[in-house]
Order: structure tokens, then sequence, then C-alpha cells
């Protein structure tokens, strides 16, 4: 696959730049002719992704947040990462309903949102520590189921 266009941004890991971030992803995606439904898919993907920066990776302080968007012809693979604390069980993390904050209103379901929303979506570890959240969406696939290619 060709990467026709990419970008890269770095950000503090605050809650004021959630919306920023989601919204700077969706307008950087436009230039492959997504959905709106695609769009809203991407933004809600994206805002789970740098929430859970945001939320879990620097209980100590401030960080980075930096998010990779590269783009193909027909789909777009979007990277969020920080250098945080990190997650001791990946497994354990992505299932439905699994938070180590239940006292702070968090449902578990960050992970189970951006599988839903993203054709795939990977979770690793962020160098020596930090994670690194890499989600695929495809465009236009029900446009092409419809038209039979
Ligand atoms: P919700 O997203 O529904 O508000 P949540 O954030 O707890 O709740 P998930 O997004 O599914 O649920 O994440 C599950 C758990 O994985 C979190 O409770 C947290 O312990 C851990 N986690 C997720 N992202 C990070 C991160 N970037 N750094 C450190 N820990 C994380
Ligand atoms: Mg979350």
């Amino acid at each position: 696959m060709k990467i026709i266009n990419e970008m890269t941004i770095t950000f503090k890991a605050l809650s004021v730049n959630e919306a920023f971030a989601r919204s700077l992803v969706a307008a950087f995606c436009v230039q492959v002719n997504p959905t709106l439904d695609e769009i809203t898919d991407i933004k809600t993907a994206v805002s789970e992704a740098v929430t859970n920066s945001v939320v879990h990776a620097y209980p100590k302080g401030n960080g980075d947040i930096t998010i990779n968007v590269k783009l193909y012809e027909n789909s777009a693979l979007i990277t969020v990462a920080d250098a945080g604390i990190g997650i001791s069980n990946l497994e354990k993390a992505r299932e439905p309903f699994f938070t180590t904050k239940p006292d702070e209103e968090r449902s578990g379901m960050g992970f189970t949102v951006m599988e839903t929303f993203m054709n795939s979506v990977e979770v690793s570890k962020n160098g020596s520590h930090g994670v690194k959240v890499q989600m695929m969406k495809n465009f236009g696939e029900v446009k092409r189921k419809i038209v039979g290619e």
C-alpha cells in the first residue's frame, strides 16, 4: 500500500485537547473522501484513545501525546501514543467493562468502542514505557459492496 499523505502532531495530555485532536484527524482524512459516517467513526475512536492518554497515562503530572496519521488511497492508519505509565496487562485492559478507575465514572468501554468503530485496533508498548494504539479505518467498504467491486 502506498502512503499518499502523512502527518504527525504532538500536544500536551490535557482534556482541553481532546476535541482539537479528533477534529484535526478528521479534517486530515477528508482528502481521501470518506463518508460522514466514516468520519464520525474516526472521531469517536480518536477521542477514546486520546482520552485514555489524558486520563490514565500521566498520574503524576504532565506529558505529551503524539498522533500520526498515514493516509492510503482507501484507508487511514492512525497512531495515538503517549510516554506514560503504560498498561501492565494489555489483554485484560481490552476486555469490555475492565477499568482501573471505576470510582471516576469510567465504564471500561474505551477499547471496545475503538474496536467497534475501526477495522482493526492494535495496542502495544510505546518503546520502554507508555502506550501505542494503532487503528486502521478502511473507506468506501459499503460503496464498493454495492457496486460489486
Ligand atoms: P472509559 O474509556 O469507558 O471511560 P476506561 O478508560 O477505564 O473507561 P478503557 O478505555 O477500555 O476503559 O481502558 C481500560 C483500562 O486500560 C483503563 O482503565 C486503564 O487502566 C488502561 N489504559 C488505557 N489506556 C491507557 C494509557 N494510555 N495509559 C495507561 N493506562 C491505560
Ligand atoms: Mg477509556
